[in-house]
């Protein structure tokens, strides 16, 4: 086995045209019969890895798999692309069981999905052993790691693979990078001196934005108000949130769902289910949903509280745009969520030790929401990859703060803390610092003080932007321990009592106003994209009616990134529509007639409105062709030469539609003909041919001729 069989079955089975970066390295290694382990981000494309071998390879895979959801997605993608694929988990009833191991024994199966417990009962041995297995690849691995968040004391069991088959490959694949969990992955599973691949956890597509938690329900609707109809996941804290969230979307005209580990099972599965169905495009949820969703057009993931750590952060914000098409995540950070997590985590279980690290994770997630630098900078710089670029797809890179010389504000603020005692949280010093009439001012006698009203010239919002940052540079500290009092720390006191100089950004405009950062919502759309617009809906239309009837969810019939191809290249015939990405053979076979159909139609009834998209007067020659009439017919009906009816034709059938040609040119003229062309030079010409034969044969047939032997050449 080799690369070329495997680019075959990428090409063959799933439709694309090439692997990504490693895909192509990991399946060498496993033709290669040597353990390898895998690290990739989320929506890195690890499912192919051992896809490919467990197709290309004689025998079955045996994929480990902690979730059933995953199990049953990932086998439904690939019948869906013709390969036999089944899963046994605690699911499935005895019968059900029972043919799939019928199948495995029959050697019918590819792949085959377990669960753990299953993969390692003792009831599952025997049939284990009579088995031709290509490869075990163990998914999630992860769960293996007791110092993980994923643990799984049945991963730990998974030793006796390499014990009992010490001859096949094992392939170990998680989205979890750290050193730790790596080197626990490979001693626990016993792997043999494994290849080690570690991918890139950047996620280009997904454009970052941090933003203030300020009047977040009004921000958010306007967020949202931009996306109509796209599917999104807004994370929350509490429980609570997630329904009034929730609530408050249904009211304002979005339709979303929330979900939350309360709920009973049942309407758990349902929301689930009515997300990855496209039939609920917004969830409202906790961290508790996502694990195991693998549907690949989730176009944001909003983040209503902080994220207690950078790697919740960014594994969640991975669901977006799996599918590789921009997609979005959206962070609104606040001191209130900080003090929130700061209690639950003084109050969880564990000891001393977890809860420090447990703060100290949070402390670095409140710092990458809040520095002004290049969001995935940081982020990718906190998994230990080296990125030293700024990346210009997150709010950082395309609003550049502009700093100014903040020492007077930070000289007023620092001030007023020490005159107020180090009494006083966040909100109450801006309160102070623009003067207002509180009730806890007044009863604080902080009126009274020099610096009462000293910075009216920031709003409220803007003294929060500026104070961040003092906190960020270490001007000032919060204590926790004392009711999230703001006190001043020693470099803060040179700046008050030294005059040490204090750079800071100038709070930006639109943390005002509840920014709208997409402009093109509000500039009239070019008909083209319009029109591209409307196609585009049209195949998500169509694929929603299809998934209805084969009962699967829509992004296996068909990517969203699939469609936009089509929508670009407006596939005709079988040919074309092969060369989009996604569109494998079985797929053309299941869906190619309506999916061209739909186009076609399209195209048709655009030019009916007098719109010319490319190819459509090509294809209304051939409607009217397929529906008998002869070429002088729809020459005479459209007004245009015979000729030009003629080219139409020549057209579409190199573009891969069915035309009897013989009507035209017979089989040994254009024998003849196609066998005098080593005479003349690409791209042939008509008349010196037509003059070769001195007039033996006409222009319709030479033409033809020559559209056939095109055809074939490519
Ligand atoms: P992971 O398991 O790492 O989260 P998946 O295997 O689900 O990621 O892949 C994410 C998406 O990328 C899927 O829609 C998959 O079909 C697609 N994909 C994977 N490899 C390729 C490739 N070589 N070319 C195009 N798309 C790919
Ligand atoms: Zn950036």
């Amino acid at each position: 086995m080799n690369l070329q069989h495997a680019s075959v079955a990428l090409k063959k089975t799933f439709g694309y045209d090439q692997f990504r970066p490693l895909q192509a390295d990991i399946i060498q290694t496993v033709y290669d019969q040597r353990d390898v382990l895998v690290l990739m981000p989320t929506g890195g494309g690890k499912s192919i890895c051992f896809q490919i071998p467990a197709i290309t390879l004689e025998g079955t895979t045996i994929v480990v798999s902690p979730l059933i959801a995953l199990m049953k997605d990932q086998v439904e993608g690939l019948t869906a692309n013709g390969i036999p694929a089944a899963f046994l988990n605690s699911s499935l009833d005895a019968s059900q069981s029972r043919n799939v191991e019928d199948a495995l024994l029959a050697g019918y199966l590819k792949l085959l999905y377990v669960s753990p417990e299953k993969l390692v009962s003792q009831g599952f041995q025997p049939l284990l052993k009579r088995l031709k297995i290509s490869m075990f690849a163990i998914d999630e691995a992860h769960c293996i790691s007791s110092w993980g968040h994923d643990f799984r004391p049945e991963y730990t069991q998974l030793r006796f693979l390499k014990n009992q088959f010490p001859h096949i490959p094992v392939m170990a694949l998680t989205a979890t990078a750290d050193r730790v969990t790596r080197k626990d992955i490979a001693d626990q599973l016993g792997l043999q001196n494994p290849a080690v691949f570690i991918a890139s956890f950047d996620r280009p597509n997904i454009s970052l934005q941090v933003r203030p938690g300020q009047r977040r329900m009004e921000q958010m609707l306007a967020y949202l108000k931009e996306r109509p109809g796209q599917s999104g996941i807004i994370y929350c804290l509490a429980r609570k949130t997630c329904e009034t969230l929730s609530e408050k979307l249904n009211a304002a005209g979005f339709q979303a769902a929330y979900y939350h580990a309360d709920l009973p099972a049942a309407k758990r599965n349902k929301v689930q289910e009515d997300f990855i169905n496209d039939r609920v495009p917004i969830v409202c949820a906790t961290i508790a949903f996502g694990m195991g969703i693998d549907k690949s057009n989730v176009r944001f993931v909003i983040h209503y509280n902080l994220p207690r750590n950078v790697e919740g952060y960014y594994q969640e914000l991975g669901r977006a745009g799996r599918d590789g098409l921009p997609a979005d995540a959206l962070l609104f950070f606040s001191y209130a969520d900080v003090q929130t997590y700061r209690e639950m985590f003084e109050q969880s279980e564990g000891s001393e030790e977890q809860k420090e690290l447990k703060i100290a994770k949070l402390n670095r997630m409140f710092q990458v929401a809040e520095a002004p630098v290049c969001r995935r900078r940081t982020i990718l710089n906190y998994f230990n990859e080296v990125y030293d670029q700024n990346c210009g797809n997150c709010d950082v890179c395309q609003h550049p703060p502009q700093h100014f010389d903040g020492t007077l504000a930070a000289q007023k603020a620092l001030s007023a803390i020490l005159r107020t005692g180090e009494k006083v949280g966040m909100t109450l010093l801006v309160d102070i610092l623009r003067g207002s009439q509180r009730r806890e001012i007044l009863e604080g006698r902080f009126h009274e003080i020099k610096t009462y009203g000293a910075g009216k010239e920031y709003s409220y919002d803007e003294w929060l932007f500026l104070l961040s940052q003092m906190l960020h540079h270490g001007y000032i500290e919060i204590a926790y321990d004392d009711f999230s009092h703001l006190r001043v720390t020693d470099a803060g006191k040179s700046v008050l009592f030294e005059g040490k100089r204090v750079k800071l950004a100038l709070p930006k405009p639109d943390v005002k106003k509840a920014p709208t950062e997409r402009q093109p919502v509000l500039q009239s759309k070019s008909p083209t994209q319009s029109l591209r617009e409307a196609l585009f809906e049209r195949l998500v239309a169509l694929r929603r009616l299809t998934a209805q009837k084969q009962g699967v969810p829509p992004y296996l019939i068909f990517s969203d990134a699939t469609l936009k191809e089509m929508v670009e290249k407006q596939p005709l015939s079988d040919t074309e529509l092969l060369m989009v990405s996604g569109v494998g053979e079985r797929k053309l076979q299941l869906y190619g007639d309506a999916f061209i159909g739909e186009i076609r139609k399209f195209v048709l009834e655009k030019k009916e409105e007098g719109v010319n998209i490319k190819g459509s007067t090509q294809l209304v020659t051939l409607d009217l062709y397929k529906k008998g009439q002869s070429v002088a017919e729809i020459a005479e009906a459209r007004g245009i030469s015979p000729n030009s009816v003629m080219a139409h034709l020549v057209t579409m059938y190199e573009r891969g539609e069915t035309i009897d040609i013989h009507q035209w040119v017979g089989p040994e003229e254009m024998d003849l003909i196609q066998g005098a062309l080593s005479l003349f030079e690409a791209p042939y010409m008509l008349k010196p041919i037509f003059d070769h034969f001195e007039g033996r044969f006409n222009y319709d047939a030479i033409r033809w001729a020559l559209a056939h032997y095109q055809k074939h050449q490519t």
